[in-house]
């Protein structure tokens, strides 16, 4: 048993990151990779402090975050840290005419304090027992740069080169305002480099401008055995009436709910027929307390839950359940950085992480189990927020 304890003080710190050799695409939102250029990008860093002395940190959030939390900030001061599902209930009402973004880095940052004071990583606390993830090689978005990933033929040949490092799974992230007939190409191509026994699978991340183009390119995933299309058109990812009639004409799985927040909405869409896999993200999706939710109603519909990006807290919940099958590495490229910050010591998200197995190990200290590179956080720190 642990001590009594409350939380004393919420800090969220702001720091810049400058990423080599990348810029966006067409409408300012997709990085790409764009060589000789530097874009900085900022990321945030959630501390949670208690009376015991312990504090809990998480890299993560958006802005959206960053302004939730501090619309909780008065109703967590004083509370007792353990208490993550009474801290998720409350978060939830009052977070309701929102879209809940805050809470995911709070409640990752109490399972962080929970480890540091039992003494244990993440993933024990969750039940957890694997401790290598079969990771998928989740590429940038395509560009339009000589030797980037610019053409179907590009793409296979970083897919072939991925598949000898070891993955067993490779995901395309495809262009912005591509030609279609160039996307189901890239479906076709990427397949006839690997072989039959890699999972591929496709996330345009609701670049496709009709319902008819998602059914074209879906078709080629048909012809290709793809694993999953993912996302593919600008309903934007949350009609589960139109996903459920996509269903209906494909035979490659769809994976949706990367853009519905929290339980219910992703157990609605799954009942409604518009998904077969169910996406968690616990930075979106109310923490690991709010993951764990979703991957269990999950469960109970026989579906499995594949989690979205990168990071230690995600290795701990994927440790920790069965229902799920390839750790999303990336964003990845030939020629351009992780996009995962580098603030942490002997931990990596970068194309070569993976053992030669195509693994990625789960973190082993306690807590979420990384050691921050508190140099780089203090050297590149832009602002700092307070309550307390
Ligand atoms: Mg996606």
């Amino acid at each position: 048993m642990v001590a009594a304890a409350r939380i004393t003080r919420i800090r969220v710190t702001e720091f810049w990151v400058e990423m080599q050799n990348t810029g966006v695409d067409y409408n300012g939102f997709n990085l790409v990779y764009e060589p000789g250029n530097t874009r900085r990008l900022t990321h945030y860093l959630f501390s949670v402090e208690t009376s015991l002395g312990i504090t809990g940190d998480y890299i993560g959030g958006n802005p959206v975050a960053v302004a939730q939390v501090g619309m909780l900030a008065h109703y967590l001061l004083g509370r007792d840290p353990f208490q993550r599902e009474r801290i998720y209930n409350d978060a939830k009402r009052a977070l309701r005419k929102h879209d809940r973004m805050g809470l995911g880095p709070i409640d990752i940052a109490l399972w962080d304090i929970a480890g540091k004071a039992y003494g244990v990583p993440v993933y024990q606390l969750l039940g957890g027992w694997k401790t290598h993830l079969p990771a998928q090689a989740s590429t940038y978005h395509g560009d339009h740069q000589p030797g980037g990933l610019s053409s179907p033929a590009a793409f296979a040949e970083f897919a072939l080169q991925c598949k000898e490092m070891g993955y067993r799974a490779f995901k395309i992230h495809g262009w912005g305002q591509a030609p279609i007939a160039q996307e189901a190409a890239n479906v076709l191509a990427v397949r006839a480099a690997v072989g039959p026994d890699m999972a591929l699978m496709i996330d345009p991340a609701c670049e496709y401008t009709t319902w008819a183009d998602a059914l074209y390119v879906g078709r080629a995933c048909d012809e290709a055995s793809f694993f999953w299309l993912e996302d593919p058109y600008k309903d934007g990812g949350i009609s589960a009436f139109a996903h459920a009639r996509l269903r209906g004409q494909l035979k490659t799985p769809l994976l949706q709910g990367e853009h519905v927040r929290t339980l219910e909405p992703h157990v609605d869409f799954a009942l409604a027929g518009g998904t077969d896999y169910m996406r968690i993200d616990c930075d979106y999706d109310g923490g690991l307390t709010g993951g764990l939710k979703i991957a269990h109603a999950a469960e109970g519909l026989g579906l499995d839950a594949e989690i979205h990006a990168p990071g230690p807290a995600h290795r701990h919940l994927m440790a920790s359940i069965r229902n799920t099958n390839y750790y999303e590495l990336g964003l990845v490229h030939p020629h351009m950085p992780e996009t995962s910050p580098p603030v942490y010591v002997g931990y990596s998200d970068a194309l070569d992480a993976i053992d030669a197995n195509g693994c990625v190990p789960v973190p082993q200290g306690p807590g979420l189990g990384v050691e921050l590179d508190w140099d780089y956080i203090t050297s590149h720190t832009s602002n700092t927020l307070v309550w307390e």
